[in-house]
């Protein structure tokens, strides 16, 4: 069930390791097949070596059709998302360093470049922090709705930008594809480098002005 997509969030997954992009803790991945309503989850434990065997499919309301392994922790988050943003059909959560530390710092990613645009139309959003209450009653949860609320109240389009920072965490990245959404999770990492880099060498720096936003290749 669901091989093709299967071995593609198993290359994905590989290609993100060799990105260096799994360490402080692994992060999570997901492949939605919307014609069918189920989705490949990338299992919890640290397989050191996952096979398709290991990839567990579960439908939308998170029970295990397919598969002995449990399903990514993040899975709860992973589905409000596909609930909310109707396009997306692959979703990656990662702990970039430089994705987590303008996570961890509570701020938006500026458009500093051009090659910002090439990936992101717009700043990379950061989530509000959650409430006490929201992280008791289903965390994973939360988390989904607090992006979705995020993308509702900027007024922002979740094919346009197509990345979030979740406050004190980490990034989540998306897309139509597994391969489409792991070099969009490295662009996001690249992107969120180079604007700590500006920032360093000229403090007093502004982002791209309207009128170039829309002219970047
Ligand atoms: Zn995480």
């Amino acid at each position: 069930m669901l091989d093709t997509l299967k071995q593609e969030l198993l290359t994905a997954v590989t290609y993100l390791k060799d990105q260096k992009m799994r360490f402080l803790g692994k992060g999570s991945m997901t492949v939605f097949d919307r014609a069918n309503n189920l989705i490949a989850a990338e299992p919890s434990a640290d397989y050191p070596a996952i096979s398709i065997a290991d990839i567990p499919v579960v439908d939308i309301s998170g029970q295990i059709v397919e598969g002995t392994g449990s399903p990514c922790i993040d899975l709860p988050t992973h589905i409000e998302l596909y609930r909310a943003f109707p396009s997306v059909s692959c979703i990656i959560h990662t702990h970039g360093m430089y994705t987590s530390a303008w996570a961890q710092a509570g701020r938006d990613i500026p458009i500093y470049g051009t090659g910002h645009l090439d990936f992101f139309k717009e700043a990379i959003p950061c989530t509000r922090a959650l409430s006490a209450s929201e992280a008791e009653s289903g965390y994973e949860i939360s988390v989904g709705l607090c992006i979705a609320e995020t993308f509702q109240k900027k007024s922002l389009s979740s094919e346009a930008t197509s990345a979030v920072l979740l406050f004190q965490h980490g990034g989540y990245v998306w897309g139509s594809t597994p391969t489409e959404t792991a070099n969009r999770t490295v662009a996001l990492e690249q992107i969120a480098m180079l604007a700590y880099l500006t920032e360093k060498i000229n403090p007093d720096i502004v982002g791209l002005p309207r009128n170039i936003i829309g002219h970047s290749e």
